[in-house]
């Protein structure tokens, strides 16, 4: 796994950003004296922005960064699967990284299980799929 450390840093610099906003929000539904919150209220926010931000960095880079998400795939139904003629609702990998079948004249559609056995083979292949 490749870390980038300065976007890493960087992100948690973002976190903190939202304490101002949140420090305030803590102090009006815990009735502080202050609105603008109390002492513990600040270094509250800023510790769970950083567990935050430690955290969700994670998840973010998965959702911006994950090829596999990018997979479209189409779904027919009574569709006559192109490896067992087994007809039933069929799937068919439309788009992916380094796949593109949007435009295929005659798409095959599979079954549920040729369908997972095609897309073992895609991901030999090094299709994010
Ligand atoms: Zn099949």
């Amino acid at each position: 796994m490749n870390i980038n450390f300065k976007r890493y840093f960087l992100y948690l610099v973002r976190w903190q950003l939202s304490t101002p906003i949140l420090a305030p929000v803590v102090a009006y539904f815990k009735h502080s004296p202050s609105i603008f919150g109390t002492t513990e209220d600040w270094i509250g926010s800023t510790v769970a922005n950083l567990i935050g931000g430690l955290i969700f960095f994670w998840v973010d880079k998965f959702i911006f960064t994950s090829k596999t998400l990018d997979s479209q795939w189409e779904v027919l139904e009574n569709a006559t699967c192109a490896d067992c003629d087994k007809v039933s609702r069929g799937y068919r990998l439309a788009k992916a990284d380094n796949y593109d079948r949007l435009n295929t004249k005659t798409p095959e559609f599979r079954c549920e299980d040729c369908s997972q056995q095609k897309a073992t083979e895609l991901r030999k292949q090094g299709i994010s799929v």
